[in-house]
């Protein structure tokens, strides 16, 4: 029931309750102020008549002038209760009236000088009031029948519930008017708080009354003030969290203690694997086991990690905390790389290690060898060789590897310019044709007139064609090696093919690894270090090309390298640029 129709009623009924108790009372107290002043009326009447009744013979007389003079009825009653005159009875009646003696009136008149009595009446047969006064020959007494004051009560009544019904219709009005005046700042002061409470915080009551209402009010405007400020501080907070947590390298997930995940970085949602709306169940998140224990030890106040997992092909270190009042956080760091750079540079360790081995094994035993008494002359020229060719392997290894590291970590940096292809070509197999020539191999160089120049560090070009023409030579027996340039796209494509022992398809994709080689032992022997196309690719991608190798086993090697124009270059690197900035 609404504020307003609750104040009504209890208004009105309170005013209900005086209106009848107010109604009860002048009906009551009128009664008897009517009463007492009728008896008083009847006495002062009965001594009237007590005084002029002087004769006993004329008694009934001065009944019948009384009673008319009067318009009551006047008994006179003697001093044995005879009754001697009455008003409204004459002759045989009056002498027929029974002895009045025991009539209370009478009876008290005579002990106390007056009595009264409220009681039927056996000779008028009604209710009367009856007054009776001692007088000298007996008891005079007065009476009126009662009903002739009911009609007066009545009237009265009447009178006073009508007022009284007027009142109770002015006091509804003005319950109204009360209980809307009570309850409408009551009820705007609801609404301002219900609108605040669903989100609202721009809402204000705009309300100014007096009393405790308006300090209601005021408190209420204060108090969205205040939450308003809160909120978008904590808004601000929230936002430069969720900022910080989205350009996190980490992934960061927030799991509630109701396991749920409730917070999921970027970062977090491509190294699960996960897409799900927030929030959602932790059964959503991948089942590995060594994440499912941090996770469960965390929900229970255990803090576990950094703990190393393998998930999605990438290793992951996890740290899982317990938050203080419930639920957890688990950070994720991607070391995929790191273990990959780590476990490269164990295996590079490892094969420098290897390759350098052998080359000092021999020259220790040589010299060993060498430094003992008595060793033929032939021999010792020959042991001497033997350490001088292990040493330049060794040499060549370390010049390999030196030109790798400076590649690699940007130390060497190309300086390109338009090349002369044939010039170089020409430059690099007047070096190696007795090589090619001992194995009767022919070297031969087609240039293309669209593509006889090509963008690229003089140097560098150099080396490049020395290793792979070295290396077609190496592993061919005979038939040719071919140079051959073609123009592709903006650039050149200067391709090298041998027809010599092929490159079985498994080994392919590795020969530009460092130290891979096919037949290690071959290649060893023929002066390889397993750098030359390691070191190449590199030189390559430094002027922005690309390299590529097909083969055939037993038919031959296909080289193709294609360096890009200049404007090729420019375009890409703005591409890039483009790319990062966006
Ligand atoms: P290496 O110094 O051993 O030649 P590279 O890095 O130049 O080292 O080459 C790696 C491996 O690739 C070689 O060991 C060889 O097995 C193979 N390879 C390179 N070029 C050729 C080719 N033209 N024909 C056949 N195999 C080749």
């Amino acid at each position: 029931m609404r504020l307003a129709h609750r104040l009504f009623f209890y208004v009105l009924a309170i005013v209900a309750v005086l209106v009848i108790a107010v109604v009860l009372i002048i009906d009551n107290r009128l009664q008897a102020r009517v009463i007492e002043q009728t008896i008083d009326g009847l006495a002062r009447e009965a001594r009237l008549v007590a005084a002029e009744w002087r004769d006993r013979s004329t008694s009934d007389r001065v009944a019948d002038v009384a009673g008319s003079a009067l318009g009551h009825r006047v008994t006179l009653v003697d001093e044995r209760g005879l009754v001697l005159g009455d008003s409204e009875f004459d002759g045989d009646a009056l002498r027929a009236l029974e002895n009045h003696n025991e009539r209370p009136e009478i009876a008290a008149a005579r002990a106390a000088t007056m009595g009264s009595a409220r009681r039927m009446s056996s000779s008028a047969g009604d209710e009367e009031f009856y007054v009776a006064v001692r007088a000298p020959l007996g008891v005079a007494r007065v009476s009126l029948p009662t009903r002739s004051l009911e009609a007066v009560f009545d009237r009265t009544r009447a009178d006073v519930l009508v007022a009284g019904a007027i009142a109770l219709a002015l006091a509804a009005v003005l319950a109204i008017w009360f209980s809307r005046s009570v309850s409408r700042p009551v009820e705007e002061l609801r609404d301002v708080a219900r609108e605040i409470a669903d989100g609202d915080l721009t809402r204000r009551p705009t309300l100014s009354a007096p009393g405790e209402v308006g300090d209601l009010a005021t408190a209420l405007y204060r108090l969205a003030e205040q939450l308003g400020t809160r909120m978008s501080a904590l808004q601000t907070d929230r936002a430069l969290l969720a900022a910080v947590v989205s350009s996190l390298e980490e992934g960061v997930i927030a799991v509630d203690s109701g396991a749920l995940v409730v917070q999921a970085n970027d970062a977090a949602r491509r190294l699960l694997d996960v897409s799900a709306r927030l929030p959602f169940s932790i059964d959503m998140l991948p089942r590995e086991p060594r994440l499912r224990d941090a996770l469960t030890n965390a929900m229970h106040g255990a803090r576990s990690g950094p703990l190393e997992m393998s998930l999605n092909g990438r290793t992951l270190l996890l740290t899982a905390s317990p938050l203080e009042h419930g639920g957890t956080v688990l950070a994720f760091f991607d070391v995929t790389s790191t273990r990959k750079l780590e476990a490269v540079r164990r295996d590079f360790v490892a094969n420098v290690s290897h390759e350098l081995r052998t080359p000092l094994t021999v020259i220790a035993g040589f010299s060993e060898t060498l430094g003992e008494e008595g060793v033929p002359p032939a021999q010792r020229r020959r042991f001497s060789e033997m350490i001088v060719s292990n040493t330049t392997r060794m040499q060549r290894i370390v010049d390999d590897l030196l030109d790798l590291s400076r590649i690699e970590s940007g130390g060497w940096v190309a300086n390109p310019a338009m090349v002369d292809v044939e010039e170089a070509v020409d430059e690099v197999m007047t070096v190696l044709r007795a090589a090619a020539v001992a194995k009767e191999i022919g070297l031969e160089a087609r240039i293309d007139p669209g593509a006889r120049e090509v963008y690229a560090d003089r140097t560098a070009l150099g080396q490049i064609l020395s290793n792979l023409l070295e290396n077609a030579i190496r592993y061919t027996n005979r038939g040719a090696v071919v140079v051959k340039t073609e123009p592709v796209g903006g650039g050149v494509e200067i391709s090298i093919s041998d027809s010599g022992i092929g490159i079985a398809a498994y080994h392919l994709p590795r020969i530009f690894e460092r130290f891979y080689r096919v037949d290690s032992g071959r290649s060893r022997e023929s002066g390889g270090t397993g750098l030359g196309l390691s070191i190449v690719r590199h030189l390559v991608e430094a002027h922005g090309g690309r390299i590529d190798a097909r083969s055939t086993e037993g038919a031959g090697t296909t080289i193709k390298m294609l360096f890009p124009s200049p404007a090729d270059i420019v375009a890409t690197s703005q591409r890039n640029t483009a790319g990062q900035t966006h």
